[in-house]
């Protein structure tokens, strides 16, 4: 069974855990509010083999967004760190 190492909770069940999407996809700029980067930012989805970064959110835990890394192949976790950790590194709009 999938398990999640939650940084503030420690392991859980990924029945705790509720899938957010993809982490990989850099998200548009809301300067520009580009619709056709935003429909498919929110729609189009890959389906990768192997190693994959997605969010989760502990929503029976601390409620807080992970990025999780995760092989889907094995579906094995590996590393997950706050998302807002994570976000504030790859803002890509512009202050
Ligand atoms: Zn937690």
């Amino acid at each position: 069974m999938l398990t999640i190492n939650c940084p503030d909770c420690g392991r859980r069940e990924y029945t705790e855990f509720r899938y957010g999407g993809d982490a990989s996809k850099p998200r548009p700029s809301h300067a520009g509010a580009d619709q056709r980067a935003w429909s498919d930012y929110l729609f189009l989805f890959d389906n990768p083999k192997g190693p994959h970064r997605e969010f989760w959110q502990h929503v029976f835990g601390c409620r807080q967004w992970l990025v999780l890394e995760r092989d889907t192949a094995t579906n094995v976790a590996g590393a997950a760190v706050p998302a807002r950790a994570v976000a504030s590194k790859s803002q890509t709009d512009t202050p």
